[in-house]
């Protein structure tokens, strides 16, 4: 199905297109490891046009290496809010450290070396090794396994372990030995900008009358789609207890979805429970104290990658007892004014619209 000359062919369409077509973004103008590995980690799971300010502001404020792996990890998730994913951020610390004290603080060149690190996978090692360090590295993600199944009219479930193998095969046979950084990096840019998801631009493609989907006319039938379960939603009632005009703030365990970051104190409602009291319970639960629920003060809807939540925040009291970390790292009092100085998770800065802290 992938005979040389069919190699010969998409590489060189495909290198000649991104050269004159493939978008001017920061990361393509450095050659640093450690930048390209920090665009690599921000680009998981997030659009280019999130991730350019964030990328900027970050290096701006970690320049090397060295700097994000002395940097105390909360700052390190307050440039990161907004991003979301922030076991990202927390690996990206963690390799940091790794990376001074057992690489001399040069980022690993090879695929193993990298992938020996936290947070660093067989597609972002195959991206850094093959764009930072010119190896011949193949790279899949979401995009290329697109372009790969249409290319191919290959039409089987693209998460299967056979197909993950066949799509990797195929990737590995592609990567020129010449220029394997602008090719991988000419993939996903077709995927980006031309062969979407819905409504592929096949007459803007450069391997257009090679693709077997678009002379089947089956561009919209692949990859093949397989419906997952549907996310659970979880209903979750915090508080923002106050007292004498300063609100009560903890800091979650490291691990998990959240981890690290602050939040106001809460947790799900349990059956035959109303808010009000999940509230009183979770606050007591977590922090050893009695609240009195005054109102409610709004309601968020966020969806998270395998669930969703409803989030309803209840401004309360506080009544008795010195708060007491039983389920966090950190408690703290601050003024409404300093609560953006702490890194929360996206779904907190509609609370603090709703608190109207200008
Ligand atoms: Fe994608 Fe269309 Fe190009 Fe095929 S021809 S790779 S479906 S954009």
């Amino acid at each position: 199905m992938i005979d040389a000359s069919l190699v010969r062919k998409i590489r060189r369409r495909l290198l000649s297109w991104y050269d004159n077509h493939g978008r001017d973004l920061p990361w393509r103008r450095t050659d640093d490891p450690y930048a390209i590995w920090i665009s690599e980690i921000m680009l998981q799971q997030t659009q280019v046009e999130t991730v350019q300010p964030y990328y900027q502001r970050f290096l701006k404020r970690f320049p090397d290496v060295g700097t994000l792996a002395r940097a105390r990890l909360d700052t390190v998730l307050k440039q990161w809010e907004g991003l979301g994913y922030y076991g990202r951020a927390r690996n990206m610390h963690k390799a940091a450290k790794v990376v001074v004290q057992d690489y001399e603080g040069q980022v690993p060149t090879t695929s193993e070396g990298l992938m020996a690190l936290p947070g660093i996978g067989r597609y972002t090692a195959g991206a850094i090794a093959s764009i930072a360090f010119g190896r011949c590295e193949p790279i899949l993600d979401g995009n290329v396994i697109r372009i790969l199944s249409r290319l191919f009219r290959y039409d089987q479930d693209p998460k299967s372990p056979e197909a993950q193998e066949r799509l990797w095969d195929w990737a590995t046979r592609l990567v020129p030995k010449g220029r394997p950084g602008a090719f991988n990096q000419a993939m996903m840019e077709l995927g980006a900008t031309v062969c979407h998801r819905q409504n592929p631009s096949c007459l803007l493609c450069p391997v257009a009358t090679l693709c077997q989907a678009r002379h089947h006319g089956e561009q919209h039938l692949l990859p093949k789609r397989v419906k997952r379960k549907a996310r659970p939603c979880h209903t979750i009632a915090v508080g923002i207890v106050y007292k004498r005009g300063r609100i009560l703030i903890d800091r979650r365990k490291p691990e998990g979805l959240l981890g690290g970051l602050w939040e106001f104190p809460g947790g799900k409602q349990e059956p035959g429970e109303s808010l009000e009291e999940t509230v009183k319970r979770e606050v007591k639960e977590e922090l050893g104290i009695t609240v009195s629920v005054k109102r409610h003060l709004i309601t968020i809807h966020h969806a998270y990658t395998h669930f969703e939540i409803e989030l309803h925040a209840f401004l309360c009291q506080h009544m008795r007892g010195t708060p007491v970390c039983h389920a966090s790292t950190a408690v703290k009092w601050v003024w409404p004014k300093d609560l953006e100085r702490y890194a929360f998770p996206g779904a907190n800065k509609k609370i603090f619209q709703a608190l109207d802290l200008t």
